[in-house]
């Protein structure tokens, strides 16, 4: 069998890396490259794709054809993506429930169709470095990456002949990279992986040699791209400000369907392929790669010359640009990346100085205003100063651009045998669960498990001759199932019973690669169906953090909503128990008690009422207290209708008469 590599499928750049001899190392293309632009040219005619630097180059010159950022359309449905998002220089199509395409003339092509593209160059380069066949690999994604989202990654790698080995978060690959297993037991380390299109932020713990991801935020649109962008409008303005062309129109970078195949004159006008739009397009590409440039040069200058020669015929642009300057207009967005990192340390219960160590991933991290806010934010020692007591230390010694790379191929080679004694293991990221009675969500794995995990519970009926169950399945932190997230339903059948009779278990796997699957099983005849859950909810970073942020903001009401449904459902049960018990028992009852009795139910039901139509929910104290005295008031009729079914019981066996 052909050994496993393992491949950083990133937002701008794409590596491949393998172990040899126990020493990982990033492979280089034949011309010498270890970074692969995550780009794609479309050539007219039936010309083959063009890939990485090459298509990268193509870019600026045909932007309507020319693929770039597509991991932030994988596994995403059209409705999902933002305008902001749309705003590419090529077509992105899809709407409401249906996935992204992307119109490449007369084609419609798919994020995994695009990525496998990237793919099948670095099985190309592999296999040319290698001299042998690759056909294995172990691929990285963000944190955050769904269901849906990781699927679309493992196609993309098998539509390039791949067999998709393993799928393994990014921020875990690169602790493998910088070696941190050979810290000292409990070490616990943060990995802030800033790149172009994403941001994580996880919080690893090493025991017995083993990872452990104790939690993990972040953000599946946040990174390079978005400084990028940043600086672009900055530029934008100062062109138009030096008597420039204006390239602010709203249609900018958003070509409508270059790819329209309808004829007439309308049509190619509409078409947005107008000398106007196409040059405005060109325009702005050149735009783009100056201002990353720029931004990239800073790192490691005070000062540069951003210079745009006959960005039209007559009009050359140039600006002096300061590191100063570049600092002031992107430092908001990277102070975005701070939330994250509070709400890891808070869900892992740690402050910062409990870390031994944050290490920075993603090439966004070489700018020197990030990793001064990461020592700051973090309270590190100063770089350079060694490890103080009680402070973590920021450890940039990996490349930032290859420790993904690095890390996947060192989990490649694990699950090819070496490295036995590593293992890794990362979290969910939102609580799982199914819809019980009233309405309630009820947590069968809870947000932050370590996976891969297998839990399970036992349900039963709520009504008699029920003769099949719904499972509805749902994921998020909310009392309430209608306030989470449905991931999918489906039926389970079983022979009619009297309510509570039936059992039924449910158990959720959530396998290596982050899949869930649900199994219900109907105990007493061992029927059984496992349905393996495609995300059909996105759980997008933005929308994992609206989810927490919400059910802290209603802890109160839901703890109360909560409240509520089972006091209601509690009281509904004994009130027909007590009704019953009274007519049955009737002749047996003095007439005082009989009052007594009626006079809780009463008040249950009085309680009951309190309830409000728009909310669903009442006086929950009321009702609480009102069960309990019902509860109190019927003892004495609860032991006499214990007593008579035991009487009932023996006489019917011939043992009373
Ligand atoms: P991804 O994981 O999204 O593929 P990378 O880790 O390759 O991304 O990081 C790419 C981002 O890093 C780009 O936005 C790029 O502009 C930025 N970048 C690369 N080198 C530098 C640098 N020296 N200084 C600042 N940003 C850089
Ligand atoms: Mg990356």
């Amino acid at each position: 069998m052909s050994r496993i590599v393992g491949i950083d499928l990133g937002t701008t750049n794409s590596l491949v890396a393998v172990v040899d001899s126990g020493i990982p190392m990033v492979l280089a293309d034949k011309d010498g490259s270890r970074l692969t632009p995550s780009v794609v040219h479309y050539p007219a005619g039936d010309a083959p794709p063009v890939v990485g630097h090459a298509a990268n180059r193509i870019r600026v010159l045909e932007p309507a054809d020319t693929v770039y950022s597509v991991k932030r359309f994988m596994g995403r449905r059209g409705a999902e993506v933002s305008v902001q998002e749309r705003r590419v220089t090529y077509a992105v199509e899809g709407e409401a429930a249906g996935p992204v395409t992307f119109r490449m003339r007369d084609r419609a092509l798919t994020p995994e169709d695009v990525s496998a593209e990237v793919l099948r160059k670095l099985k190309a380069d592999a296999e040319a470095a290698l001299g042998e066949p690759v056909t294995r690999a172990v691929i990285t994604v963000p944190a955050y990456f769904n269901d849906a989202q990781r699927n679309a990654t493992k196609r993309a790698g098998e539509l390039a002949g791949f067999t998709v080995e393993r799928i393994v978060n990014e921020p875990t690959a690169a602790a493998l990279a910088y070696g941190l297993d050979k810290l000292k037991e409990h070490s616990r380390v943060a990995v802030y992986d800033l790149g172009g299109g994403t941001f994580d932020l996880s919080i690893l713990e090493l025991n017995q040699g083993v990872f452990q991801v104790l939690s993990t935020h972040g953000n599946t649109c946040l990174g390079g791209d978005d400084l990028d962008r940043r600086l672009m409008d900055f530029l934008i303005d100062s062109i138009r400000m030096a008597g420039g062309p204006d390239l602010t129109e709203p249609s900018t970078g958003i070509p409508t369907e270059p790819g329209a195949t309808t004829g007439g004159d309308a049509a190619a006008e509409a078409k947005g392929l107008s000398p106007v739009g196409t040059e405005r397009l060109v325009m702005l590409s050149r735009l783009r790669e100056a201002a990353e440039q720029a931004k990239i040069r800073l790192s490691s200058e005070e000062a540069v010359e951003v210079s745009l020669p006959f960005l039209t015929p007559r009009f050359s642009f140039t600006y002096r640009l300061t590191r100063v300057e570049l600092e002031r207009l992107t430092r908001e967005i990277l102070l975005q990346t701070r939330a994250h990192c509070l709400r890891s340390l808070a869900d892992a219960k740690l402050e910062a100085k409990d870390l031994d160590q944050v290490i920075l991933v993603g090439g966004q991290t070489r700018m020197p205003l990030v990793r001064r806010l990461a020592a700051e934010w973090f309270g590190c020692a100063e770089p350079g100063a060694g490890g103080a007591r009680g402070k973590p230390v920021l450890n940039t010694s990996q490349n930032p651009d290859e420790a993904v790379a690095l890390g996947a191929a060192i989990q490649a080679e694990i699950l090819d045998g070496g490295f036995k004694h590593l293992l890794l293991l990362d979290v969910t990221p939102l609580s799982l669960g199914i819809e019980t009675f009233g309405g309630l969500m009820n947590v069968i794995i809870p947000r932050n498990s370590t996976i891969p995990i297998k839990a399970g519970e036992m349900f039963t009926t709520a009504v008699d001759n029920q003769r099949s169950v719904l499972i509805h399945v749902l994921q998020g932190e909310r009392e309430r199932a209608r306030d989470n997230w449905s991931l999918g339903k489906f039926e389970l059948e079983f022979a009619p019973a009297p309510k509570g009779v039936p059992r039924v278990g449910v158990q959720f796997e959530i396998d290596a690669d982050g899949i869930l699957h649900v199994l219900a099983r109907d105990i007493a005849t061992g029927r059984q169906v496992v349905v393996p859950m495609r995300s059909a909810v996105d759980v997008d970073d933005a929308e994992v953090q609206r989810m927490v942020e919400e059910s802290v903001e209603h802890a109160f009401d839901d703890l109360r909503a909560r409240q509520w449904i089972e006091a209601k459902l509690r009281a509904s049960e004994t009130v027909v128990a007590t009704r019953k018990g009274l007519t049955e028992c009737h002749a047996d009852l003095e007439p005082a008690y009989r009052v007594s009795v009626e006079a809780a139910l009463g008040r249950v039901e009085e309680a009951l009422a309190t309830e409000d139509t728009r909310t669903k929910v009442g006086d929950v104290a009321r009702l609480i207290a009102a069960n309990a005295a019902l509860d109190e008031a019927t003892r004495a009729l609860a032991d006499l209708m214990m007593d008579k079914a035991m009487e009932a019981l023996l006489r019917q066996r011939g043992m009373i008469s």
